[in-house]
């Protein structure tokens, strides 16, 4: 027997960050604020509030705010977008409820890093190969997650080689996504 059973679309309304995209309101059939730890504990990058019982995470650029008895999703694609993410969802929260005996718990609350932490240890060219005009620029994107570190291409040159080493690991003890080969 499934834990959550359904996860019902109250609302579809158009995104406040993209006007391309959508964002939802949806309801959960049951109170799921003992499996948020759980959720956080296998979902990379989230920002998890334990005593407001909340977890927000990036999924490809998605955001979804997950609540005891609610989920908030913005920055999607599509209502069917919006279907699909959760019907992941709910498996996530299905498997962590049955799995419950194996996963242990995360309580920690992740933090976004300060865009000045990253931007002191990028190169400073503002050379733009990033796509943003600035280093600055990128930090911020890179802060809130709405870029990669590897879109950064002087920083995996070997004259950056010590920026890289600590850059890469102050967002990897973060819980930023950094490729496994680069963190030396
Ligand atoms: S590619 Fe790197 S060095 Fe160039 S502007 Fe972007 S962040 Fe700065």
């Amino acid at each position: 027997m499934d834990y959550i059973k359904q996860i019902r679309i109250l609302k579809i309304l158009p995104c406040i960050a993209d006007a391309e995209k959508i964002r939802f309101h949806a309801q959960l059939d049951r109170d799921i604020s003992e499996i948020l730890p759980y959720l956080n504990a296998i979902l990379d990058s989230g920002i998890y509030n334990h005593y407001g019982k909340t977890l927000t995470i990036k999924k490809e650029g998605r955001i979804i705010t997950i609540y005891s008895y609610d989920i908030q999703g913005a920055k999607i694609d599509d209502e069917e977008d919006a279907v699909r993410i959760l019907e992941w969802l709910k498996e996530k929260i299905n498997y962590c409820y049955k799995n419950k005996d194996k996963i242990q718990p995360n309580y920690q609350r992740r933090q976004s890093l300060n865009p000045l932490d990253i931007y002191r240890l990028l190169p400073g060219l503002n050379c733009k190969q990033c796509g943003e005009t600035t280093c600055f620029s990128f930090a911020i994107k890179l802060s809130a997650e709405e870029t990669n570190i590897m879109h950064c291409g002087p920083i995996l040159s070997s004259q950056y080689q010590k920026r890289r080493k600590i850059l890469f690991q102050l967002l990897k003890s973060s819980g930023y996504t950094v490729p496994s080969v680069f963190v030396e």
